[in-house]
């Protein structure tokens, strides 16, 4: 009969010091990188979708989520044996102040598994209460994790380093939420989410040794991070955390360009939302920047501050290294070196932008005037509401003998076409002028221009709008609005002609519906 068969290689857990209580009371947990935990049984668990692709990665048949064995395990209904699952202790620097011990208030390891060669951590996320759930209640409701289970999904198919997710079910309980927290709350179908990363390490786990001055606690966390993630960096000793400390900082540097070039906004970027593998991880007030615009953030909670808007998340990512820095400090007891990596990052993030700008562009060489192009790019792309997707997809067409007007060209990028006018117009001339003789300089046809820029610029983003419209569906129980996301994210940068809907600007009705423009923390 067939089997979920699993090679299961427990390290976190049998590695790493243990919280020496077992129950699910609220507490501060010390000494102990974990706690083990049983994940809440659920009344009625049922599939909303599966990752064929994640079981193949993870070894598993593609015929296996039919099984029972599966919806029971990966809903928390069953514990696979020889498995003890357990909740991450960690703390974390919350919109820029420390907010102490937080852990998986909501997540529970299963267990890590290795094939060919690669280990994975299989996380539920949703289900059910920890030590860490603070004030609340351990689970996650479908609008949530649809969000999740997509986007890290539509990421990965991006290019873009990330969590993954292999399953989505429903609970079958309900959930109460104050999705608006305008003191209206409703119940919502409870739904788990199996996320699957090398390691679900994050700043924060190491941030709260420190914090607590708990150095012996913290080498042990940080000398298994290395041993198992970073073995390449060899055996621990001062220069070794140093050479971690720059991989990390090259890693988050490396996602955040990412971001930016696709346009794509984290929301909550706090230290415990920072993976240490370099990894987009926690998918929840995040959005795909529609209109073209630095002060952009899609969470609500942020809304005041704007702390993580679109163009300050490369600064953010420095401000949370600076935060690891200073909780990997006690092992290496020496700013110096430490602040050097952090200047490096300073130095290299602007070079890293304006060569994936250049690629947006598809320009091959580097020029002089490439910092003013990009930066006369970003200003006027601002001033006229201009959908980012859609604008360097049509860019492509571009012709470097000039014969379309560029206007023209992208003229379905604007929200508001009738506005390019006056001054915004000529604007938009002069750019385009420039933009023409900077192509005169590249070998490239145009033909060769639009395949290279065709493959960093997506064509397909989960807008807020989709994802809401496969939860509207999928909270009536129709699926298919989910399966048809997934599958289009999978292929972003290819044309999909049978799919050509959704390269589309948001439409109107979605501009300000609730979870189409700006979401809650509320999930
Ligand atoms: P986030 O900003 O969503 O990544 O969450 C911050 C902290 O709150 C983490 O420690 C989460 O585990 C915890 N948390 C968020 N939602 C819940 C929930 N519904 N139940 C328990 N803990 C939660
Ligand atoms: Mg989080």
């Amino acid at each position: 009969m067939m089997d979920i068969k699993l090679k299961i290689i427990d390290r976190f857990n049998k590695e790493l010091p243990a919280d020496t209580r077992t129950d699910t009371a609220r507490r501060q947990v010390t000494e102990a990188c974990f706690s083990f935990v049983k994940p809440k049984v659920p009344s009625n668990p049922s599939l909303v979708h599966v990752s064929p692709e994640m079981l193949t990665i993870l070894g598993l048949d593609t015929t296996i989520a039919t099984l029972e064995k599966f919806l029971n395990v990966f809903s928390g209904a069953e514990i696979l044996t020889s498995t003890q699952p357990y909740a991450m202790c960690y703390g974390g620097h919350q919109f820029g102040n420390w907010a102490g011990q937080l852990g998986d208030g909501r997540a529970i390891n299963l267990c890590e598994v290795e094939h060919l060669q690669k280990n994975w951590t299989l996380q539920l996320k949703g289900a059910g209460e920890t030590p860490y759930s603070r004030s609340a209640d351990g689970l996650a409701v479908l609008r949530s994790s649809i969000r999740e289970y997509l986007c890290s999904e539509a990421m990965h198919h991006l290019g873009i380093p990330t969590t993954r997710a292999l399953s989505l079910m429903l609970s079958g309980d309900m959930v109460l939420r104050d999705m608006l927290y305008d003191g209206n709350p409703e119940n919502e179908k409870g739904a788990i989410v199996c996320r699957v990363a090398e390691s679900f390490i994050r700043f924060g786990n190491f941030e709260i040794f420190t914090a607590r001055g708990d150095v012996k606690t913290l080498k042990k966390l940080v000398d298994f991070t290395i041993e198992h993630h970073f073995p390449h960096l060899g055996a621990p000793s001062k220069e070794t955390y140093l050479r971690f400390f720059q991989e990390v900082a090259h890693r988050s540097l490396a996602m955040v360009v990412h971001w930016q070039r696709v346009g794509f906004v984290h929301g909550v970027m706090n230290t415990d939302n920072m993976s240490i593998l370099g990894l987009t991880i926690d998918y929840g007030p995040y959005g795909w920047l529609e209109g073209y615009d630095h002060g952009w953030t899609p969470n609500t909670t942020d809304r005041t501050h704007k702390r993580y808007r679109f163009g300050a998340q490369p600064q953010i990512v420095l401000w949370n290294l600076l935060q690891l820095a200073n909780a990997l400090y006690p092992l290496i007891d020496e700013a110096e070196p430490l602040e050097k990596i952090l200047m490096e990052y300073k130095e290299a993030y602007p070079k890293a932008y304006q060569a994936m700008m250049l690629k947006k562009l598809g320009l091959k060489t580097q020029q002089q005037e490439d910092f003013g192009l990009i930066t006369d790019l970003e200003a006027v792309l601002q001033v006229s509401e201009t959908d980012m997707t859609i604008f360097f997809r049509y860019l492509a067409n571009y012709k470097k003998d000039g014969s379309i007007p560029g206007i023209e060209v992208v003229q379905e990028a604007f929200y508001f076409p009738d506005e390019i006018q006056g001054k915004v117009q000529e604007q938009w001339e002069q750019w385009f002028l420039n933009y023409s003789n900077r192509l005169q300089q590249e070998a490239l046809t145009d033909v060769q221009r639009k395949g290279g820029m065709n493959k960093v610029n997506p064509k397909y983003v989960l807008r807020n709008y989709m994802a809401q419209m496969a939860i509207d569906a999928a909270d009536t129980g129709d699926y298919t609005l989910v399966d048809e996301l997934f599958q289009l994210l999978k292929k972003p940068y290819d044309e999909q002609p049978e799919r050509e809907k959704w390269f589309a600007k948001r439409p109107d009705w979605a501009r300000h519906k609730a979870g189409c423009s700006m979401l809650s923390c509320s999930s």
